[in-house]
C-alpha cells in the first residue's frame, strides 16, 4: 500500500470527500499508524453540525486506535510506560502534541503548551494530511504520548480512550480524586456514563446522576449509580432530591459534562462545605454562570475547569480501561455499524438517534 484513503472535512452541511494521499515516511520520532477503529465524539458532530467552528478542510476523528505499520528513524521509541514500540502493536495515542520543555507543558497543561497539534482538529496541506482518526492512516508526530495497548479490549471500547475516558480521569483528578466522597454527575451521556463507572472503580461513597432523560439515566444505573436523579430543572428541586438521598451528608465532588448554564448552577447550589465543582462540558458558546460569591467563599468551595487532559489522565484512562473494560457494558455504548465508506450516514446517524457514540471501522469496502 503506497496511499491512505482519508474522507476530508470542508465545513458544516456539506458531504465528505474521500481522496487517496500518499503514504508519507515517518521522520525521527514519527509513527506511521494505520487507524483500526474511530469513535465520533460529541465535539465532532458539533463542528459536523456547525456548532463549533474548526479550521477546514480536515480530518475529523481524534477517539481513535491503531496499529503501528512503521517507526521513524533513530532511537527506539517508548511508550508512556517505558515500553520499546514495535511494529505491529496496537496503540492509543493522545489528542495533542507539543513541546514537552515549554512552561505550560512543565505545569501539567500540554494540552495547551507551545507547538501544540491536535489529531482530528488541524487544517490538511501538502505533505499534512494524515492526523485525523477518519482515514485509513495517521502519522503521530514526535512528542505524542502514545500507549501500548497490553490487555484485549474491543476496539470501540479501545477508542474511547483517547478522549472520553482521558477527560474523565483528569476532571476526577481535578476534583482531587473521589474516594470516600459524595459524587454527583451532570450529564449522563458518554463522558457522564464513564464518570460514574470511575467514581464506583476509584471507591466514591455515593455515586449520583442528573439528567432531564429517563433513558440515559436507566443506561447509567448499569454503569455504578446509586442514585439516578430525573433533572428536576430548578435548584430547589435538585437540592432537595439530593437531600432525600444524602440525609446530613453532602455533595463534595460535582462533575459537570452537560454543558449546560442553568444544569451548572444547580449543580453548585447542592454542593457542602470545602466541596469542588468541576467544568467539563461547557466546550462552545454560552450564557455566562450566574455565581453566589458569599455562599462560595462560605463554603469554601473550589471552581475548575477541565479542556482536554494530560499525561498522567492518559495513561489513568488506559489504566481503567485495561482493568475494568469488562465489569461494565461498554460496547453497548458504541454504535458499531459504519466503516469508512460510510462517514455522512455515520455523522448523521450520531446526530439524530441519541447513540452515545458512533463508531467507524477504518476500512473501506470500496474502491476509492
Ligand atoms: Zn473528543
Amino acid at each position: 500500500m503506497t496511499t491512505s484513503r482519508v474522507a476530508v472535512f470542508h465545513g458544516p452541511d456539506r458531504p465528505f470527500t474521500y481522496e487517496q494521499v500518499p503514504l508519507p515516511v515517518p521522520g525521527p520520532g514519527e509513527i506511521l499508524v494505520r487507524n483500526e477503529y474511530t469513535t465520533l465524539c460529541r465535539s465532532d458532530l458539533n463542528t459536523y453540525a456547525g456548532k463549533r467552528i474548526e479550521k477546514t478542510p480536515t480530518i475529523l476523528g481524534h477517539e481513535v486506535v491503531g496499529r503501528i505499520e512503521r517507526l521513524g528513524p533513530g532511537p527506539a521509541l517508548r511508550d508512556l510506560r517505558g515500553a520499546e514500540l514495535r511494529v505491529g502493536d496496537l496503540v492509543t495515542w493522545a489528542i495533542y502534541a507539543s513541546d514537552p520543555e515549554s512552561p505550560l507543558a512543565r505545569a501539567g497543561i500540554p494540552q495547551k503548551a507551545a507547538g501544540l497539534f491536535k489529531y482530528g482538529h488541524e487544517r490538511i496541506g501538502p505533505g499534512s494530511q494524515l492526523h485525523g482518526g477518519l482515514a485509513e492512516h495517521c502519522l503521530l508526530r514526535a512528542h505524542t504520548p502514545v500507549v501500548r495497548v497490553e490487555a484485549a479490549i474491543p476496539l470501540p471500547v479501545l477508542a474511547l480512550v483517547n478522549c472520553a475516558v482521558a477527560t474523565v480521569a483528569g476532571s476526577l483528578r481535578l476534583a482531587g480524586g473521589v474516594a470516600g466522597r459524595n459524587v454527583l454527575i451532570a450529564g449522563a451521556g458518554m463522558l457522564g456514563v464513564l464518570a460514574c463507572a470511575m467514581s464506583r472503580v476509584a471507591g466514591a461513597k455515593r455515586v449520583m446522576a442528573v439528567d432531564p432523560d429517563a433513558g440515559r439515566l436507566e443506561t447509567a444505573r448499569t454503569f455504578g449509580v446509586d442514585h439516578a436523579i430525573l433533572s428536576p430543572g430548578n435548584v430547589d428541586g435538585l437540592r432537595k432530591l439530593v437531600g432525600e438521598q444524602l440525609g446530613e451528608e453532602s455533595v463534595t465532588v460535582a462533575l459537570d459534562y452537560s454543558g449546560v448554564p442553568a444544569a451548572m448552577e444547580q449543580l453548585l447550589s447542592t454542593l457542602g462545605i470545602g466541596g469542588t465543582l468541576v467544568l467539563v462540558g461547557a466546550t462552545y458558546p454560552q450564557r455566562p454562570l450566574q455565581i453566589d460569591a458569599e455562599r462560595m467563599v462560605r463554603n469554601l468551595h473550589t471552581l475548575r475547569g477541565l479542556h482536554n487532559y494530560n499525561a498522567e489522565d492518559f495513561l489513568a484512562a488506559v489504566d481503567f480501561m485495561e482493568r475494568h473494560h469488562a465489569a461494565f457494558p461498554f460496547e453497548s455504548l458504541v454504535h458499531d455499524r459504519f466503516t469508512l465508506d460510510d462517514v455522512d450516514e455515520a455523522f448523521a446517524y450520531g446526530l439524530t438517534s441519541g447513540a452515545h457514540r458512533v463508531g467507524i471501522r477504518c476500512e473501506c469496502r470500496r474502491a476509492a
